[in-house]
């Protein structure tokens, strides 16, 4: 320990002081580690050792990158830059799982990185599994208050049986939804939803999360029969009787109409789940949302793709029309993805130029499709800067499923990867399947 944590005050007298607070800093219960730049380990506090021990299978604990990899592949890459004294990652989620094969449980680390000096790096480690948990619930919790007791226009209550078909109709849904008795019962509680809102796999997930934890909440676009959209919310609560066991019996849905509810819903949302520059949902979410269907798709496999979209030559865009210029093309790019995409997928900004898209229930071919069309779109696409230059981009991309021999969403993701670096190599502008 011979690099003092606050490099502004390196090299004014002799830094007993600051040995002490280092001994007090690796003493406390917080996961503290340092590292040189190949990531190899100096000094793990026992705090830090406990969290990483575990992910080490055994081994000695030496090389952090090797560590985190498997849910931050590019940490060795983000760890190499900066200058003393700079944050390069700030609590970032990591999402790991723990444990001999088969018994495998998820810990989710979040993980600080700060350069100290030259060849010093110092990590903090906070192990928020439970934290992350809680915070899902709690959101859950949040949305069904609100739903509950502010802003509803109307509300309607539905009976759905086991497996989430329509059951029950009532005068209240025959008046907020237009749909008639005779023509709902028996189909499935998609209806209300728009094309591309919902997905049959979602509505199964989302009884079983409602079995789970007492029900589900949701907020969203929903349909009237006439083919009017509304801001509504839905919840799903089973309903215990003449199920056997642990088997509901079925469950109630309830609509609200909280049209004057959207506004505020989607600026929060905005603030904390968008990236900035392009509105698309930020890296923390992507690996939420990510996980989420791996989870799913565990519990009842589905089909599950995963692109990889990195912007071509970006660097070249970027010396030729500035900065600027480069991010406005980023701007319009995921503004094609918006466009293109359905209100399941997942469209994100997982880095600088680069991003990723869930597809949920989406087969090989299905995904084919959407990543030619993304290519096709982009390549097509022109960027006018306020002089009259035209920029033209195309972007590289790589396809992978989820199937059952794969570990979670860092493998799917190094898969995507793979291709996508198969795709660049193979000239730009194209798509890559992994494993083809
Ligand atoms: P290729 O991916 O085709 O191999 O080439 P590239 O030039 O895109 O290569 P690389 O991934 O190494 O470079 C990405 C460049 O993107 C580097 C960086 O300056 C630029 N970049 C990253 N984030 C942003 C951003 O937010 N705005 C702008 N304007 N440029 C960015
Ligand atoms: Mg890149
Ligand atoms: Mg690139």
């Amino acid at each position: 320990m011979t690099e003092p944590l606050n490099p502004a005050s390196a090299g004014t007298g002799p830094d007993t002081e600051h040995q002490e607070l280092l001994q007090l800093l690796y003493a406390a219960p917080a996961g503290l580690v340092q590292i040189d730049d190949e990531g190899h380990i100096l000094l793990a506090s026992a705090a830090a050792a406990q969290m990483l021990l575990p992910l080490s299978a055994g081994r000695e604990l030496a090389d952090l990158f090797a560590l985190l990899a498997p849910a931050m592949p590019d940490l060795a890459l983000r760890a190499r830059s900066g200058h003393p004294g700079e944050l390069l990652i700030d609590g970032e989620p990591l999402a790991l799982r723990v444990g001999p094969e088969g018994r495998q449980r998820p810990l989710v680390l979040s993980l600080t990185l700060r350069r100290l000096a030259a060849h010093r790096l110092a990590a903090v480690l906070s192990d928020i599994t439970a934290q992350v948990e809680r915070e899902r619930r709690l959101r859950q919790s949040e949305a069904w208050l609100n739903a509950a007791l502010t802003g509803i226009h109307d509300h309607a209550a539905v009976g759905l049986d086991a497996e989430g078909r329509i059951a029950h109709w009532s005068e209240s849904a025959a008046r907020m939804t237009g749909f008639a008795r005779e023509t709902v019962l028996g189909r499935p509680a998609t209806i209300f939803h728009p094309g591309g809102a919902t997905t049959p796999e979602r509505l199964l997930d989302r009884l079983h999360e409602a079995r789970a934890d007492g029900w589900s909440m949701d907020e969203g676009w929903l349909l009237r029969a006439d083919g009017q959209r509304y801001w509504g919310s839905t919840m799903i609560v089973p309903i215990s009787g003449v199920g056997d066991g642990d088997t509901p019996a079925g469950f109630s849905l309830v609509l609200r109409d909280i049209s004057d509810r959207r506004d505020a819903h989607e600026q929060r949302r905005r603030a904390s789940e968008t990236d900035h520059l392009t509105g698309l949902a930020n890296r923390r979410v992507f690996f939420e949302a990510g996980r989420r269907e791996i989870e799913r798709f565990r519990r009842a496999p589905r089909p599950l793709a995963l692109l990889v979209l990195d912007a071509d030559h970006f660097k070249r865009i970027n010396d030729q029309h500035g900065h600027a210029a480069g991010d406005e093309v980023l701007r319009q790019l995921a503004g094609v993805m918006l466009r293109s995409l359905r209100q399941v997928d997942v469209p994100a900004r997982i880095g600088g130029e680069e991003f990723a898209v869930l597809l949920p229930s989406t087969g090989l071919e299905g995904a084919r499709l959407v990543a030619e069309r993304l290519r096709r779109a982009m390549a097509a696409d022109t960027v006018t800067r306020a002089d009259g230059t035209v920029i033209r981009y195309t972007v590289s991309i790589g396809l992978a499923l989820m199937q059952a021999g794969i570990a979670g969403l860092e493998e799917l993701l190094e898969r995507a990867d793979r291709a996508l670096y198969a795709a660049k190599a193979a000239g730009r502008n194209r798509m890559v399947v992994d494993g083809e």
